[in-house]
């Protein structure tokens, strides 16, 4: 896996971390006020965004407007820096009012299709630390309401000192495969026609690759054999890291649990290369956007 070539969404950042500044008080401050510093608001865990040449551009702000549009004790995140060092913040506005006539919060995934490229990661990670703040608001160890720290990249306890890392669910999204042809599925709740790579969560004591082995096995009634890692790709719908892997499979009898599964088929080749270009009658498969895609189009074998 070559780092510049990650196909996925939500991947290649074009901001640096910069771990070791979410501790320096100094610095962050000097930032949350520097004329030039970014921030992007966010509502309820929906980015800003403004009209711009027929699509969306992100509505980033500066240290004025969030001082003017939010509390200093704002839930506010601390990015990274770009390659000129410019600091980059996402923060929370309880009151979306004050902007309603320059732009909107939008739901990520219903935008995130037709923004460039490099806004993904930056998005996706904000989206992704907000979504794990809101459901994370008290000491899952003693009950006890916690504080924000390290701009945004922890929670503590003072009672009972406990600290608390943001969380993501590492998910197996598999792409069953036998000789010239691969498995796809539904779910029944997908758009009319979708079909899609089978998925679930990675569980506690499970290896990644035993994991597609036990999913691929519930879900379709195929026998791994061997694995093939392929990518990774973050997706912030809450918080989980997808992990796309192609799967040999020995048998090519599918038997799906329908309380997983609506149905489950086999594809060739050339049908799956239909599908990619949407061009397969009364089936598609997910859009470029989504790992599954690219795990087809690798298998495929197309550039
Ligand atoms: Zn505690």
């Amino acid at each position: 896996m070559l780092l510049p070539n990650n196909p996925n969404a939500f991947t290649r950042s074009p901001l640096d971390r910069a771990g070791h500044r979410r501790g320096d008080a100094e610095y962050l401050a000097h930032a949350l006020a520097a004329a030039e510093t970014k921030l992007i608001p966010f509502h309820k865990n929906r980015p800003f965004v403004v009209e711009a040449d027929g699509g969306v551009a992100l509505g980033w702000l500066n240290a004025q407007a969030r001082a003017a549009l939010a509390p200093s004790d704002a839930l506010t995140l601390f990015l990274g820096v770009d390659r000129d060092g410019l600091a980059h913040f996402a923060f929370d506005i309880a009151d979306a009012s004050a902007l309603e006539s320059m732009g909107r919060f939008d739901d990520l995934r219903s935008f995130g299709a037709i923004l460039p490229r490099d806004d993904l990661p930056i998005l996706g990670t904000a989206k992704s630390i907000f979504e794990w703040h809101g459901r994370h608001k008290f000491c899952a160890n003693c009950g006890t309401p916690t504080q924000v720290v390290e701009a945004g990249w922890k929670r503590e306890c003072a009672a009972c000192k406990a600290e608390h890392f943001p969380r993501f669910d590492p998910v197996v999204i598999m792409l069953p495969v036998r000789g010239d042809a691969c498995v796809l599925g539904r779910q029944p709740t997908w758009p009319r026609g979708m079909h899609s790579a089978l998925a679930g969560f990675v569980e506690p004591g499970e290896a990644i690759e035993e994991a597609v082995a036990r999913e691929t096995l519930e879900e379709a009634g195929l026998r791994v054999r061997e694995v093939s890692l392929h990518s990774t790709q973050p997706w912030p719908f809450p918080h989980s890291l997808m992990i796309g892997a192609i799967a040999m499979v020995e048998n090519d009898d599918i038997v799906v649990d329908p309380k997983e599964l609506e149905s489950a088929r086999w594809f060739t080749r050339e049908e799956a290369r239909l599908l990619l270009a949407g061009k397969f009658p009364g089936a598609f498969c997910p859009p470029p956007f989504a790992i599954a895609h690219q795990l087809l189009k690798s298998w495929v074998g197309d550039p």
